[in-house]
């Protein structure tokens, strides 16, 4: 396959209908070129989610004051063919302006307070032209999914925003910065630094690490944090800080108290260069997915009571509000409703036999981790499930039976709550419907165990027996259940402990599961 180029909108309206009704779901990665490996980071993730991706290279002018570098901003057009050609994108939408904004084009959208501050203040007008062209390009290409960075949070925040304000048909991916090995954002505009101004430039991170360390040791006091980041750019007096500030990430308001969750922003001036950089604060080692987690699915402060410092522990049980957050961070790499089904459509050349679904636990933070990822690599988790299972390996793994999750959000850490089971069930019960032999399903622990009772079964929680009082006498327990889609055959169910839950074991299902219901 060769990567289309495509100019102009008409164009891209036709080829984008045609590759809808073949690949879904549909990725559009939105950049304005001068391409670096923060843009390929995302539209490798796009490639990861989507069956097709289309990339668009357009330096909106509506999005640069009179007086910004919009006629000297960085183009490279052949060097960005030639990686968007070598990363086997479908299609580059790379309209010139006419295109984009003809003549008599007059509407523009306002994305409201949150447009005014910070970025908005320095640059008037700034995320009106970003939303504008943004939502073009949304009606353009209508994708499933488009892709933004972290690098550019207020943003990434105010797309979110349209995106759920004006209630339009696509999911928003959000994928962490990708940054030099000196700590310096990726940035189009990083060509313009000389070997000196570099060594310069690297102080807006170095103060957005120092401002995290100091949260992580415990102060809590955003004016503190801030005092200390203009500390460092005092240091070096050719770079010019038009803001330092620690945030809420849902409002953009700055914060008193420094939580996990919150997000220190910086803007400074290197001569005629201008770099924004952020982090998110969390907990020591959490990933970059994660804090990106955590900012998403951060409320606004209750603005009666104030916001009120919460502790640790608390945040990094991250609530998921639904899955919109859940599936916007880019370190799921399987979105909800695709989970199994892309590994069906890889593993298995029929589904036709798959006879045993097993339902796990959480999706794997990392899918790696999961035997599909590397399947010559038993971990500990797939070498005890084999063995419950009574299979040798993966190629005798995949002949009969398949694995999906009970929740597949990567946040829910040891804590599953209620919403998301009740939410992931939605996408098992579809995942059911392309099993047309399954005869067995078996459930690998207690969060798998309650969602399947409460939301596949539909029973009533006061009548459902405690998963430990269950398991207590045999180490599992099963029943022959009946459910909607597959009329009216009887369905065999195993209980069993999770493979990998402390000590406690199930004996082998192999057995059972050769006899037919
Ligand atoms: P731009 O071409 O600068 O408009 O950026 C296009 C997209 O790439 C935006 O969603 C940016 O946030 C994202 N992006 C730019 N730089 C980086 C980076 N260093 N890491 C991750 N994403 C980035």
């Amino acid at each position: 396959m060769s990567t289309r180029w495509i100019f102009t909108v008409a164009e891209m309206i036709a080829f984008a209908t045609e590759v809808r009704s073949k690949a879904k779901p549909l990725a559009l990665v939105p950049t304005m070129g001068a391409l670096h490996e923060g843009h390929l980071s995302l539209v490798r993730q796009a490639k990861i989610q989507c069956d097709a991706v289309v990339v668009s290279i357009f330096v909106n002018p509506t999005q640069f004051g009179p007086t910004e570098d919009f006629a000297r901003y960085p183009r490279n057009p052949e060097k960005d063919f030639e990686l968007l050609e070598t990363s086997k994108v479908q299609a580059v939408f790379a309209p010139p302006v006419e295109e984009v904004f003809p003549a008599g084009f007059s509407t523009f959208v306002d994305p409201g307070h949150i447009a005014t501050v910070w970025e908005g203040a320095q640059r008037p007008g700034h995320f009106r032209g970003v939303a504008t062209v943004v939502l073009r390009l949304f009606n353009i290409v209508r994708a499933d999914i488009a892709f933004f960075g972290q690098k550019d949070f207020q943003q990434m925040i105010i797309i979110r925003r349209l995106v759920e304000d004006l209630n339009l048909p696509v999911r928003i991916v959000v994928c962490p910065i990708v940054r030099e090995a000196d700590g310096l954002a990726r940035s189009s505009r990083n060509v313009f630094l000389s070997a000196e101004d570099r060594k310069a430039a690297a102080l807006l991170s170095r103060s957005l690490k120092r401002a995290e360390a100091m949260a992580q040791a415990g102060e809590a006091d955003a004016e503190k944090i801030l005092e200390e980041m203009r500390k460092t750019f005092a240091a070096e007096p050719r770079l010019k800080l038009d803001y330092a500030a620690v945030v809420n990430p849902a409002t953009l308001e700055p914060v008193t108290h420094a939580l996990p969750g919150s997000v220190a922003l910086v803007a400074a001036r290197l001569g005629r260069v201008r770099l924004i950089d952020n982090t998110i604060f969390g907990p020591p080692g959490l990933s970059p997915e994660m804090k990106l987690q955590l900012a998403l699915t951060t409320p606004a402060p209750d603005k009666e009571s104030g916001p009120t410092p919460r502790p640790e522990i608390d945040s990094l049980r991250v609530k998921i509000e639904n899955c919109r957050d859940c599936a916007a961070v880019a370190s799921i790499a399987l979105p909800p409703h695709e989970f199994l089904f892309k590994y069906l459509k890889r593993d298995y050349p029929t589904l036709e036999s798959i006879r045993v679904l097993v339902i796990g636990g959480c999706a794997p933070i990392r899918p790696a981790g999961s035997p599909y990822c590397h399947p010559e690599e038993p971990n500990r988790f797939s070498t005890r499930l084999y063995e419950l299972l009574g299979v040798g390996n993966f190629a005798e793994f995949k002949a009969r039976f398949a694995l999906t999750d009970a929740a597949r959000c990567h946040a829910v850490g040891n804590r599953v709550d209620e919403r998301t089971l009740e939410y992931c069930a939605k996408h098992l019960r579809e995942e059911l419907k392309l099993l047309p032999n399954l005869q067995s399903i078996v459930i690998l622990g207690e969060y798998a165990y309650w969602q399947f009772q409460r939301h596949i079964l539909g029973r009533e929680r006061a009548t459902i027996r405690p998963f430990a009082e269950l398991l207590k006498s045999e180490g599992w327990a099963h029943e022959t259940v009946r459910l909607a889609c597959f009329g009216e055959r009887d369905l065999r169910v195993f209980y069993c402990y999770y493979p990998t839950f402390e000590n406690k074991k199930s004996p082998s299902l192999a057995r059972h599961l050769s006899e037919k219901p």
